[in-house]
């Protein structure tokens, strides 16, 4: 496909343009180079931290840790900004990635979120609970000792209502629930990256990012807290596989770990974002982006169908 076109989201009122010709070739972007001597997150350097959550390895040492973060923007102290931000540490060992981990220890990762994400959403004034990741100099991280932050806000981000709002029109109007409908409708098509009986993964039919994926529990799920121990292996089964695709391309990236808002229904999903080096992301102020990485094209390259190196249409 190298004929650009506008697609709609499948039930947003969201366009993008997928100008599969206009991508350049991406480019290993460099790393940060943090030494474990300077890193805040290496054991040897914590002093004095809050620590929220830990999770000890054999040795009785911390292996995955949760820990208020110093330099927020936000604290519970403070009326004008109120609000708690916290850093899980997802290993003690600096300079590596998640899709370095064993997928048991990405489930414990994800029961540091989960506990943490049901601490934070009951605090006295807080509205909603964000869970993400920024990997890598262009996605926005600034230490390269992998790990995760969570931010419980004492307002509603805009973006978030509009989702749900977005959500509760579909569902009043179909009666069923736009992320079930999209793994029926998607299922067997040329952009599922992996499934099995409990994930659906797929670059998404009108995807703002260059090379975005969803990943999609099968069951209809509100809130990661509800999430069950093998719906977590595969959720590290195939972040393993499409974080380690980005890695490989030397590709940045930010996941978001979408929830229900306070008692809402919803179907929780994460949403992978990268940033590759290229001529992309172009917001026109019209709401409208273009993306120059057709979604049946990122699948094909997360599926290991074919090298960024070698393809032609580059
Ligand atoms: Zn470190
Ligand atoms: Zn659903």
């Amino acid at each position: 496909m190298t004929k650009s076109h506008i697609r709609k989201d499948y039930f947003k009122d969201e366009y993008v343009i997928i100008a599969p010709n206009r991508a350049k070739r991406p480019h290993r972007v460099g790393t940060i180079d943090e030494t474990t001597a300077t890193c805040h997150f290496c054991p040897q350097n914590f002093k004095n931290e809050t620590i929220t959550f830990q999770d000890n390895n054999y040795n009785g040492d911390w292996e995955v840790i949760s820990v208020v973060n110093k330099f927020a923007a936000l604290t519970v102290d403070n009326p004008d900004a109120y609000g708690q931000t916290e850093v899980i540490v997802e290993t003690r060992r600096h300079g590596l990635d998640i899709n370095d981990f064993s997928v048991e220890h990405i489930v414990r990762i994800f029961n540091a979120y989960v506990d943490r994400f049901n601490y934070l959403r009951n605090m006295d004034g807080i509205k909603h609970v964000i869970i993400f990741k920024n990997e890598g100099g262009k996605a926005g991280a600034s230490i390269s000792h992998s790990h995760s932050q969570i931010f419980a806000l004492p307002i509603l981000p805009p973006k978030t209502e509009k989702e749900a709002k977005d959500y509760n029109k579909y569902r009043l109007e179909h009666i069923t629930c736009p992320y079930c409908d999209i793994i029926k409708k998607e299922s067997g098509k040329e952009r599922v990256i992996w499934e099995d009986e409990h994930l659906f993964v797929l670059a998404p039919y009108a995807s703002m990012d260059p090379y975005g994926v969803w990943l999609i529990p099968k069951k209809h799920t509100r809130t990661i807290a509800d999430l069950t121990r093998p719906e977590k292996e595969s959720i590290g089964i195939a972040l393993k596989m499409v974080l380690g695709k980005l890695d490989e391309f030397g590709i940045s990236y930010n996941y978001l770990i979408e929830n229900a808002v306070n008692n809402e229904d919803y179907h929780m999903h994460i949403k992978v974002s990268p940033r590759p080096n290229i001529w992309a992301g172009l917001e026109l102020g019209t709401g409208i982006i273009i993306n120059p990485i057709a979604p049946e094209y990122a699948a094909r390259i997360y599926r290991g169908e074919v090298k960024i190196e070698e393809d032609p249409k580059f």
